[in-house]
């Protein structure tokens, strides 16, 4: 709440260059911003201006809890009078906790949360601070689903800006292809709606383009699937299998029945095995027969085939919402087969892993992500086989430096054999971002930026920049 006499805090630099110990700063004038900010001398700040992802400790200004797009307008504006960067947050779940920053004013949209179904036009409304399991539980209550990804926690608007791939992305595309109308709010602090048919270029960017560097998008308005009961998979092969299971399952995953996703996951250390997990849209006799090609690649230790609710499976895949997390992913995308020497180089590099937690995800693409042409919207990898996710996790006290320096050379040495990242598996260390994300699409994305935000008032470390003319 409001105090009046509030104490901005900026931090002192560490010198791994996260935020470290506040330090007091001239208070701000809440006059104009929405009754709900949180400054620093509030109770909540402390709750409030965590990350997901711990490894992060940041200080912003303030945090403003938004309900409507008329109070992210003030908010927006407020920030521009005071020459203070604006942060968006929907969930929070920003691998670089890019959502939070030093000094600025995060506009946090959870009290946008909601889903209003529509489930005789298949659609939804959502807002944008909307969880997924939130999301995907009140969209099963009608039959329908949307094609999100599996993190409870994690808010659509920053996994629909950036694509949003999941185990439905295969037969429905990403969430942002299930997008057909955004209601925004721009740089000026003006309500805009996107779609196919109003502001087509933002409508265009805001798909794919990730990072938040357009406009503060408000709802979604989403296409939704029928998804009843679906068949699960789960299997696993000794660590030994892992080149033969790899070489199979890239060969056959991107390009099997739309209907089945299979994520494939290979342990580091030398413990442990390589572990698939897929879900087909359709019944447990179809699911055995398309899995063949994979089966026939080496023994399994065991496969585990069942039935079961979409809701159930929501839940399964996803977990218990964490708070939070202590971690380094990063991406690449394969856009061809890993031969010999790449698969090689793959499973070197996992078994050279620090101990601790740590895997290499793959998971397909292919289906109806394919069907899209590259620049039919933001999300370029459309002909892209599979990506690639290196992914360490540890706890305070646990040696976080060998974990980061694993992530950062297996990521550098799969380099020659990949192509591109994922926007929404932000990396902070990555020099060529832009165009690791973007491709073909960064110069369509610089014009609508400069169109749409010239100022910058979006920035932050992985926004587009707007050209200067
Ligand atoms: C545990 C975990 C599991 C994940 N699983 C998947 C998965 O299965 N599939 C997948 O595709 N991705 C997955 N992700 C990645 C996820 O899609 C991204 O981290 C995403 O950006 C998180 O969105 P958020 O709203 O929770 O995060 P935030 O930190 O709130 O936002 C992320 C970025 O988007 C911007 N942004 C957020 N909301 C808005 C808005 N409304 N308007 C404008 N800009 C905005 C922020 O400023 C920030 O730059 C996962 C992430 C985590 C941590």
């Amino acid at each position: 709440l409001v105090t009046g006499a509030a104490v901005a805090v900026a931090p002192r630099r560490r010198s791994d260059g996260t935020a470290g110990v506040a330090a007091a700063q001239p208070a701000l004038n809440p006059q104009g911003l929405p009754a709900s900010v949180i400054f620093p001398d509030d109770p909540a700040y402390a709750e409030a201006r965590l990350t997901f992802n711990t490894r992060y400790s940041r200080y912003p200004a303030a945090i403003v809890v938004c309900s409507t797009a008329s109070e992210i307008a003030k908010s927006i504006r407020w920030a521009r009078r005071h020459e203070i960067e604006v942060r968006v947050r929907s969930g929070g779940h920003s691998y670089e906790a890019f959502s939070v920053a030093d000094g600025a004013l995060v506009i946090d949209l959870s009290g946008t949360a909601g889903v209003a179904v529509d489930a005789v036009r298949r659609e939804a409304v959502v807002g944008a601070g909307t969880r997924l399991r939130d999301l995907s539980l009140a969209l099963s209550a009608h039959g329908l689903a949307a094609p999100v990804g599996t993190c409870p926690g994690v808010g659509l608007g920053g996994l629909a800006l950036g694509g949003g791939v999941g185990f439905l992305s295969r037969p429905h595309g990403l969430t942002c292809d299930n997008v057909v109308v955004i209601d925004a709010v721009d740089a000026d602090g003006r309500l805009v709606r996107a779609s196919e048919d109003e502001n087509h270029d933002l409508f265009w960017a805001l798909r794919g383009g990730g990072a938040g560097g357009f406009a503060v998008a408000v709802a979604f308005r989403l296409r939704l699937a029928a998804i009843g009961t679906v068949a699960r998979c789960a299997i696993a092969w000794p660590l030994g299998d892992a080149a033969a299971v790899i070489d199979a399952w890239q060969r056959w995953a991107p390009s099997t029945d739309n209907r089945l996703t299979l994520g494939l996951a290979a342990p580091g250390g030398s413990g442990g095995v390589v572990s698939a997990s897929g879900v087909f849209i359709g019944a447990e006799e179809g699911l055995y027969a398309l899995l063949e090609p994979l089966l026939s690649a080496a023994p399994s230790a065991s496969t585990q085939v069942w039935s079961a609710p979409w809701s159930a499976v929501v839940e399964e895949l996803g977990g218990p919402p964490a708070a939070h997390a202590m971690f380094k992913n990063a991406s690449a995308i394969a856009y061809e087969p890993l031969n010999e020497v790449a698969i090689g180089m793959l499973l070197d590099g996992l078994a050279a892993a620090p101990p601790g937690a740590n895997l290499v995800g793959l998971f397909p693409l292919g289906g109806a992500v394919a069907a899209m042409e590259p620049d039919a919207t933001a999300f370029p990898h459309r002909r892209a086989l599979f990506d690639l996710q290196y992914q360490a996790y540890w706890s305070p006290g646990e040696d976080g430096a060998a974990q980061l320096a694993w992530v950062r050379s297996i990521r550098d040495a799969m380099r020659p054999f990949t192509h591109g990242a994922y926007a929404n598996y932000a990396d902070a260390d990555l020099a060529d971002w832009a165009t690791a994300f973007y491709g073909g699409n960064l110069d369509r994305l610089r014009r609508v930026k400069t169109a749409w935000d010239p100022d910058n008032v979006f920035g932050g470390p992985q926004a587009i920049q707007p050209t200067r003319s």
